[in-house]
This record gives structure tokens, sequence and C-alpha cells, in this order.
């Protein structure tokens, strides 16, 4: 049984770009990953806390095998192996994976929140994920290009 779900990657340090064009490859060698479409990389203006570098940031929709415990756990895992330090919300980091969405389940844990509580008010999220698959909704928000068109593209630039 194939599930549909959607990840982010994100980086701002450590030669963000390689980080996840090699986030990309290690996605795509799980066996619980069957097909993988990704978007182009953007480079982004930071949010939240705004003294640290640009992102790149990218959207992939997988096909997968995974639950969405097995795949947030997997994703943390690669973000281990990255060399990914937490310290606090919105700090630089190496490699970021969030969940975006999951087939549309809806998970209320602070260990896993479904829909992303956030993702419908990132333009770095909403942007490639519009480029890849508009019509995909999140939650009652809206769908992909709905939600990338109301929050505009300042600071977010196609770099490749
Ligand atoms: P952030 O991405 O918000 O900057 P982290 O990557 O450090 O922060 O994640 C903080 C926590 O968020 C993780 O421990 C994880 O369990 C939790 N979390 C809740 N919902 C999700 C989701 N949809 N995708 C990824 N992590 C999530
Ligand atoms: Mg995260």
């Amino acid at each position: 049984m194939f599930h549909i779900a959607v990840i982010a990657l994100g980086s701002n340090l450590a030669n963000p770009i390689e980080q996840i064009q090699n986030a990309i490859k290690r996605l795509n060698t799980l066996p619980e990953i069957q097909s993988m479409t990704v978007s182009s990389l953007y480079r982004t203006a930071p949010v939240g806390y705004t003294e640290q570098p640009d992102f790149i940031n990218a959207v992939a929709i997988i096909h997968t095998t995974f639950s969405p415990y097995q795949l947030l756990h997997a994703l943390q895992d690669i973000e281990q192996q990255f060399g990914r330090e937490r310290s606090f919300r919105n700090a630089p980091r190496t490699l970021d994976l969030d969940i975006i969405d999951f087939s549309g389940e809806i998970y209320n844990q602070p260990e896993l929140t479904l829909p992303h509580p956030r993702a419908h008010e990132r333009g770095f999220v909403m942007h490639p994920l519009a480029e890849i698959a508009p019509d995909y909704p999140i939650g009652h928000f809206g769908n992909a290009q709905q939600l990338s068109q109301k929050l505009g593209n300042d600071g977010i630039e196609k770099i490749m």
C-alpha cells in the first residue's frame, strides 16, 4: 500500500546546495520510498531568526510504504547523519527535513503534526510545491498554487 507524502528540505550551513542534493540522493536509496518527484532548488531569505545565512530549499513528493512515524524517524536519522545539531527553533542547520503532508492524514502530536502546522504560511515550501504539484491540497488552507500566490515570492529565488 503506497502513500503520498510531501517532504520539505532546507539547509543553510556547510555548502547548502550540496547538502540538499545529497539528501535527495539519500532519500532515493531508501527501499521504502518507491518514487520521488523533486522541485527545483530555491535560495530563500531566513524567516524568524534573520541573522543567519540564506537557505537552500526544495520540496519532494514521494510514494512510500513508510507509515508517518516511520517516515519521520527515517528523516531524523538522515538529519543526524548530515551533522544536524538541534539548538533552537529556526536556528541555522545543515539539514532540515520536515513532513508537510502525509496523504492528507491529520496528526496533532508535538512529535508529529500533520499537515505541518506552518507550511501553509511558508513561501519557501508552497512555491517549490506549486512548481511540481499546483493542485496539491494543504489541509483546509487551499492548494499549493493558491497558497504560493497568496504568499508571494519575495525573498525566494529559483536557482537550479
Ligand atoms: P523546525 O523544523 O521547526 O525548525 P526541528 O526540525 O528541530 O524544528 O523539529 C522539531 C520537532 O518537530 C521534531 O522533534 C519533530 O518531532 C517535530 N515535528 C512535528 N511535526 C513535524 C512534521 N510534520 N515534520 C517534521 N517534524 C515535526
Ligand atoms: Mg524540522
